[in-house]
């Protein structure tokens, strides 16, 4: 098959206009690669504001954030993206990265950071190390890949104490769902919340001997392939955030699309799909300031960032149709306040270098309400003057989500007594601030297969619609970045192809795994879980019938 390069891409997509829905990260590195391939773009966002998750403050001296505080790049797609957007030189790395606390007995034990320094550590019992130290002799792959099929909606507390014991779920694995997803171990799904991990045991029964095994192949790959050696050497591992805070990123993404692209205070109200011998295309109505009602017409795909519970309230309609919603499960949200303060130096007897401390659940029992506390400026300096420290503090989720919609007066109490326990700050802050998020992470439970199904379902019924965001694929920036980006890929192949009218789309069948051809409009009556880029895939003749399998070696 003949390549095809930007510049034809560009050409075959040009005059095509897509829209996406929701100005959170995911959107809008969406709409920026649509942009970057030509396409026209508008984005609809129901706030006065874009960035979504991700916003910083910046007031009398201080900076912080109220949503993510930091991002990593893994995904090739972030580095990517970083590049393009010129924000090399804004990246800010925290000082004493791999300095993380976690609290024992009501004190900060810093988080060891390799095998030894486990071992030597306090943080846990000897009997749990040991259990640790034996967990690659007492697992069979054959034995654990039963337990996997048998267990798909196993929690992560079931899945982690099978293979390390309860001691480490609670002082390890707890404190770490909840910073990172407000979440706990038990309502959480070990299957989508550790998909990685939950493979490793697929493949080879233990997880530590699966984590060596995978490290010892991508090294041997690495060094098999100088471009990755040099790309290894070109980016740094670890957390970071950006001069000025996390919503730099979504701010400079804004300025490339442009303002004129870029709809604020437009809340989409409902969708509409028409294919008849006139027409094919999307029209999107939405609400403005003053609840003005607007229509816009002819988009010929759409990429939905919204949150599910948004979506669930829009109205879509296929061939003037309705096509209900009513699949699409509730979703259960984590609602959090974000508590932001500062002291003065002179105040805080035991400051800790480093990122942060997490409370496990279990320390509660020693008087302390809150999930945990970033340093951020002593992450990052430039958050407050020198004379100060500012903390970022974070108290709800699944854990107590009561005490997440407590008043800010309230939460500065809980906030400044679990400070004095671990840190010794005396008195009161000389500044605090408030956020709360009703809905500040979908929680990914143990039915969260049904909300991927439906996602799929939308997809495989609306010819045109894409979904991205952190309801899919992980809630961390750069999986949500990763997702966006992935959506306007799709876009593109769906947009070429139906510009091509060739059937250029392949797709995987639950049953078959092996790739079956479909019309890239309908897309029926395939399964849509998998396509392959059209530049690298083979051409299939015009005509060919959905589906038509590919024998395998045909793909070679
Ligand atoms: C307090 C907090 C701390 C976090 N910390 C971190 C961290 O340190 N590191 C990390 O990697 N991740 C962190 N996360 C997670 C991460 O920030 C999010 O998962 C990610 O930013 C989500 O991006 P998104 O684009 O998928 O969704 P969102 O940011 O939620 O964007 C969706 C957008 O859709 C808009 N919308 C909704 N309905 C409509 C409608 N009808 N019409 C138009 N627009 C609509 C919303 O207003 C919103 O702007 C944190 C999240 C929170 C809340």
């Amino acid at each position: 098959m003949a390549s095809t390069t930007l510049e034809d891409e560009k050409k075959q997509s040009s005059g095509k206009r897509v829209a996406v829905v929701g100005a959170g990260v995911s959107g809008l590195a969406a709409a920026y690669k649509l942009k970057s391939r030509g396409l026209k773009v508008t984005v609809f966002e129901a706030e006065g504001r874009a960035g979504g998750k991700l916003r910083s403050v910046s007031d009398q001296g201080l900076i912080w954030d109220e949503g993510a505080n930091t991002m990593t790049e893994s995904e090739k797609e972030v580095r990517t993206l970083l590049d393009d957007l010129g924000l090399r030189d804004k990246q800010q790395f925290p000082i004493s990265q791999n300095k993380r606390y976690i609290v024992r007995n009501g004190k900060p034990v810093l988080l060891p950071t390799n095998p030894i320094a486990l071992i030597t550590s306090h943080i846990l019992s000897v009997q749990s190390k040991f259990h640790i130290i034996l967990e690659p002799f007492l697992w069979k792959r054959s034995e654990c890949s039963k337990k996997c099929d048998n267990n798909t909606h196993e929690s992560v507390r079931g899945f982690f104490q099978r293979h390390f014991g309860k001691e480490v779920v609670d002082y390890l694995i707890d404190p770490f769902v909840a910073g990172s997803s407000a979440g706990d171990p038990d309502s959480l799904s070990a299957q989508y919340s550790f998909p990685e991990l939950w493979n490793l045991e697929k493949r080879f029964g233990s997880i530590i001997a699966g984590a060596i095994q995978e490290k010892l192949f991508a090294k041997r790959e690495k060094s098999e392939d100088g471009k990755s050696a040099q790309e290894k050497r070109k980016y740094r591992r670890g957390s970071f955030s950006f001069l000025n805070g996390m919503q730099t990123l979504t701010d400079t993404l804004c300025k490339e699309l442009g303002e004129d692209n870029l709809k604020l205070e437009s809340k989409v109200l409902s969708l509409s799909y028409v294919h008849d011998e006139k027409l094919e295309n999307w029209s999107i109505s939405h609400a403005s300031k003053g609840d003005k009602h607007s229509q816009d017409s002819h988009y010929d795909a759409v990429i939905m960032t919204a949150p599910l519970c948004n979506v669930k309230e829009m109205k879509i309609t296929r061939d003037r149709n309705l096509f209900p919603l009513d699949f699409i499960p509730e979703v259960r949200y984590m609602p959090l306040s974000i508590i932001i303060t500062t002291f003065k130096k002179e105040n805080v007897r035991r400051p800790l270098e480093g990122f942060g401390v997490l409370v496990p659940s279990k320390e509660g029992q020693n008087g302390l309400k809150t999930l945990g506390t970033l340093f951020s400026s002593t992450m990052f300096p430039d958050r407050a003057p020198n004379d100060l420290y500012l903390y970022t503090s974070f108290v709800g989720g699944s854990r107590n989500t009561e005490l997440a919609k407590a008043s800010a007066e309230d939460l500065k109490h809980i906030v400044t007594s679990d400070l004095r326990q671990l840190l010794g700050v005396e008195g009161e802050p000389t500044f605090m601030n408030h956020f709360y998020w009703s809905k500040a992470f979908p929680l990914y439970g143990r039915n969260y297969n049904a909300v991927l199904e439906a996602i799929e379902r939308m997809e495989k019924n609306l010819p045109g619609f894409f979904y991205a965001g952190n309801h899919r694929g992980g809630l961390a920036v750069g999986k949500a970045i990763a997702s966006g980006c992935k959506a306007a890929d799709l876009v593109i192949s769906y947009l070429e192809s139906s510009s091509d009218d060739s059937c250029n789309y392949f797709f995987m069948t639950p049953d078959s795994r092996r790739p079956v051809v479909s019309d890239p409009k309908t897309r029926n009556p395939c399964y849509f879980c998998f396509v392959m880029d059209p530049r690298t895939s083979i051409e299939a003749t015009e005509g060919e019938t959905a589906e038509k399998e590919i024998k395998e070696d045909e793909r070679h």
